[in-house]
């Protein structure tokens, strides 16, 4: 039986393992190319700050394009990974359980986070390798009662040469990325094509049989018994709506605005990103320098990689972005978003001040990089994990399914979910595994 599974990031990675190693010959569609990464390049890039080359956010795309940025109705700027591994492949590599409306739909992914957890190395980056103003950030925090945590992170620690660029790509190979995920199982089950866009799914009598998929100037047909959406939060809601298929109006990103300030000497990209989290009722707090807005964005220009210090905030932002077929996306900040982030910036500065960093603080490019929510499950659909409103044989396996923004990084709830699904729809085909 043949199973098409569409993007190859965390929750189309894990689906398609999951399908392979229970007998399913398993096609990944991905609309990116192979993915390298650009940190033996970031010493060139960076004099161009300011110029027309690196004029604003969407730059970014002429110097990585593995990044996809879209910028919004509401002028928030969306970020992705349109490449091998999907927005993995461009993470910080911070790994946690993220579950913010699980509960209310009775969905409980103990199960599959162990056993993800287990076939992973996860921990975090030793207190010691943390630049000493993350520690005093740390200490400081703790100390004002916001209860921080270092992070857990996914990869292979000893191998991390704190460059501070996880989202360029890891050239120490210390980062993990979906792409190990089926590597393995490449030519035993697994075949991958990469530069394949998928347009639309094709529908015969209400079920799915394959794709619309454009390689290059040409369009072609690949049939398969099973469609497995698993093109991101946007990605998917684009087919979905390009196949006549309404996805549902309530885009999360988890909106990033990182507070940056100065202190002689900081140097905070000589670490990995975010070392600790602070977790608050609709955010998280982290230490983090922001080389989006460092690059783009005009009012970050006093911040120097020397002396810049960030502090970012990760909000859990309300669920109503609308994605259109030809991608662009309908969102904006709401009040009660507005409100939480300004909250937000005065206990980030709290922290920084009271580390000895000082101002001017400036507010960095607001955007957002977790997109889910456009096909959320609810109490109905954990039965078969196949939302009522699709076709049969067409499934998603990705964020999408997330009914509520985190505030929280979202790889491996991703992949959670996506197991989950992988395993319902075998159950359902009577497929075992077979290896
Ligand atoms: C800069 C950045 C840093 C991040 N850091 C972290 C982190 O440290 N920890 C964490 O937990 N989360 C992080 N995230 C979020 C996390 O990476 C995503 O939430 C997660 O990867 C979502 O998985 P997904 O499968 O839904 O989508 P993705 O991983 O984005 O995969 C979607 C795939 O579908 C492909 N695709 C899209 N459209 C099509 C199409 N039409 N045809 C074929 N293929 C298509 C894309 O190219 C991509 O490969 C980060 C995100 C970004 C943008």
């Amino acid at each position: 039986m043949k199973a098409i599974v569409i993007g190859s990031g965390a929750g189309g990675a894990t689906a398609a393992r999951e399908l392979a190693i229970r007998g399913f010959e398993v096609m990944i569609l991905e609309a990116g190319q192979p993915f390298h990464p650009l940190t033996h390049k970031v010493s060139w890039v960076s004099p161009l700050r300011g110029t027309w080359l690196l004029k604003d956010a969407e730059s970014i795309e002429h110097v990585f394009p593995h990044y996809q940025v879209d910028r919004t109705s509401g002028d928030l700027v969306i970020f992705r990974g349109v490449t091998e591994g999907g927005s993995t492949s461009i993470s910080c590599g911070n790994m946690v359980r993220a579950e913010n409306g699980l509960k209310e739909i009775g969905l409980d992914l103990t199960r599959e986070f162990e056993e993800i957890e287990q076939r992973l190395t996860i921990g975090p980056v030793p207190r010691e390798r943390w630049r000493p103003l993350s520690r005093e950030m740390f200490d400081q925090a703790e100390k004002l009662g916001f209860s921080p945590k270092p992070t857990p992170k996914v990869g292979t620690a000893a191998k991390c040469v704190c460059c501070g660029y996880c989202e360029l790509g890891c050239v120490a190979r210390a980062k993990w990325d979906s792409r190990q995920v089926y590597a393995d199982l490449l030519g035993r089950g697994v075949s991958l094509k990469t530069d394949s866009r998928v347009m639309k799914v094709i529908l015969e009598g209400g079920s799915a049989k394959g794709v619309l998929v454009a390689r290059g100037s040409s369009i072609d047909r690949v049939d398969g018994d099973i469609v497995v959406l698993s093109a991101g939060g946007v990605g998917t809601a684009q087919i979905l709506r390009r196949s006549g298929i309404p996805p549902s109006d309530s885009l999360w990103v988890d909106v990033v605005l990182t507070v940056g300030g100065v202190a002689k000497g900081a140097r905070m990209l000589n670490e990995p990103p975010m070392v600790w989290f602070a977790k608050r009722d609709h955010y998280i707090l982290s230490p983090y320098f922001d080389l989006l807005s460092y690059w783009f964005h005009k009012p970050w220009k006093s911040v120097s990689v020397e002396d810049g210090v960030g502090m970012m905030i990760k909000l859990a932002d309300t669920e109503n972005g609308t994605v259109n077929a030809d991608g662009t996306v309908v969102k904006s900040l709401t009040d009660v978003d507005k409100k939480h982030l300004e909250y937000a910036k005065v206990e980030a500065k709290e922290i920084m001040e009271a580390s000895g960093v000082t101002g001017p603080y400036v507010d960095g490019l607001v955007h957002g990089g977790h997109l889910g929510g456009t096909v959320p499950l609810t109490k109905d659909n954990l039965e078969t994990m196949h939302p009522s409103w699709l076709p049969r044989d067409l499934w998603v396996a990705d964020l999408s399914l997330m009914p509520r923004s985190q505030g929280l990084p979202t790889m491996l709830t991703t992949a959670a979910l996506a197991l989950r699904v992988a395993r319902k729809i075998a159950e359902e085909k009577g497929k075992r595994v077979e290896t």
